[in-house]
């Protein structure tokens, strides 16, 4: 905030202490319409903590509370709480959202008096995926949302968004049932045929995490050829998305060229849209990281850090702190560091109900701990493992989760089979995403008999 927002008080008011609340309240207002108007038109020079302040100051002023200004404000709120700090200004933790701008969303929401009764449910779901342990809550408002959709293609486009969230929460078999039924909804309509490439996506994520790889795989490759057809760019959503699952699953199947290749051009197609998406971006580095430190590349460590700071950037603090120290884990990694990455992801899963993620988590701590920690400690993560595992098989179904661990299994023997192979490759795997790319011929120029 700028200019004459930080203007002085002044010497003189007429009419005394009334006059000066007068005064003050006028001006309050002032200030929170001019940062309102900044955050409605995404002018990027306000944050969320900064606008719920302006309103707290002008409301103590007594200024008046419509239900138009309720509805543009909360909505604004909501905006700038998603979107994190999109100046990117020096200092990006000084925009990161805290409690109070979730208490006030929370205060002055009323969604059935917005004129936008879904979205503003939307917006407030998407509030709370950045927040940890409101997954109930977030759950709710999808599904209200849903049922308030009457028609395609809108109910495609909320019940996709709902199915993803029960992908993410374990419900396999409600995502599976809400997927069927928009696939029908797609199929009838012609207006909804847009929406396919986002459909195929999210089948593919279901299938990924019941571990149906290859089914996911098709999926994902059909997601980007329904994009094609559509002539719709690959840099949207779902391109981004496909790319970035290819990757993954080529990377379980130990083909660590092909996953590099197609989580680099995600991050490609990231860089080409005009609003940034750090979430997005950090996971893509994450994954990359990851899968160059399993292929013993050194430009693993950029990666990972790269990723580290995207997440701080847009607020997720305990994604960023997963990956601060020892971050792209490997060999050299000291086990402490080790053990404190698994802990936090294992307590981030729970927060949010990521069963199959708190299982995996678990079961690293239980054999990390194995090796060197006490009988008790494996005991302990054994049972969270296992507690984890039970809430996992009684959500998702338990022919679903057997059929996702045998192939998961089977997928980690052709890892194991593969990595033998890499480990005979005399020249380690190289990234070839720009940043690598100059780093790599910089090394060359300095390493070179050529070069005085
Ligand atoms: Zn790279």
């Amino acid at each position: 905030m700028n200019g004459d927002d930080q203007d002085n008080w002044p010497e003189q008011v007429d009419g005394g202490t009334d006059g000066y609340v007068d005064h003050s309240r006028k001006q309050s207002v002032r200030r929170l319409e001019r940062a309102l108007l900044a955050a409605e038109q995404h002018s990027g020079s306000c944050t969320a903590g900064k606008l719920a302040e302006l309103f707290v100051i002008a409301r103590d002023f007594g200024m008046e509370l419509d239900q138009a200004l309720r509805s543009r404000l909360v909505n604004a709120l909501k905006y700038l709480y998603v979107v994190g700090d999109p100046a990117g200004d020096a200092e990006p933790l000084a925009g990161r959202p805290s409690d109070d701008v979730i208490t006030l969303i929370e205060e002055l929401d009323d969604p059935d008096n917005d004129p936008d009764p879904i979205r503003s449910r939307i917006m407030t779901a998407q509030v709370y995926s950045r927040v940890d342990g409101r997954v109930t809550e977030r759950g709710e408002v999808l599904k209200e949302a849903y049922t308030l959709c009457p028609t395609s293609p809108e109910r495609v486009e909320v019940g996709i968004i709902l199915a993803q969230f029960q992908v993410d929460t374990g419900c396999n078999r409600r995502a599976k049932r809400i997927l069927t039924e928009c696939g029908r909804l797609v199929g009838a309509d012609d207006s909804g045929a847009r929406l396919l490439p986002e459909l195929a996506v999210c089948r593919g994520g279901l299938l990924f995490a019941q571990g149906r790889l290859r089914g996911a795989q098709r999926c994902f490759s059909e997601a980007l050829s329904a994009m094609d057809r559509l002539s719709r760019s690959r840099h949207e959503r779902p391109g981004v998305k496909a790319y970035h699952y290819l990757g993954k699953i080529h990377a379980l199947y130990g083909r660590y060229e092909r996953a590099v290749e197609n989580l680099v051009r995600a991050e490609e197609l990231l860089e080409q849209r005009a609003v940034d998406d750090r979430r997005q971006s950090g996971h893509n580095h994450s994954r990359l990281g990851e899968v160059l430190n399993k292929a013993g590349s050194p430009d693993a460590r950029w990666h990972s850090s790269k990723a580290r700071d995207l997440f701080i950037q847009a607020g997720d603090e305990s994604s960023g702190r997963g990956l601060q120290e020892g971050a792209s884990g490997g060999p050299a990694e000291p086990i402490k560091h080790r053990i404190q990455r698994y802990e936090l992801r294992q307590q981030v899963a729970r927060n949010n109900q990521h069963w199959r993620s708190a299982v995996i988590a678990s079961f690293r701590l239980m054999l990390i701990h194995g090796r060197h920690g006490t009988l008790w400690t494996v005991v302990g993560h054994a049972w969270r493992a296992l507690e984890a595992g039970t809430r996992l098989v009684l959500r998702s179904g338990p022919l679903a989760s057997t059929a996702g661990v045998v192939e998961l299994a089977m997928a980690s023997v052709v890892r194991t089979a593969r990595k033998r192979r890499m480990a005979r490759l005399k020249t380690p795997l190289r990234c070839h995403c720009l940043q690598c790319r100059s780093k790599i011929s910089a090394e060359t120029r300095r390493t070179s008999p050529f070069n005085p």
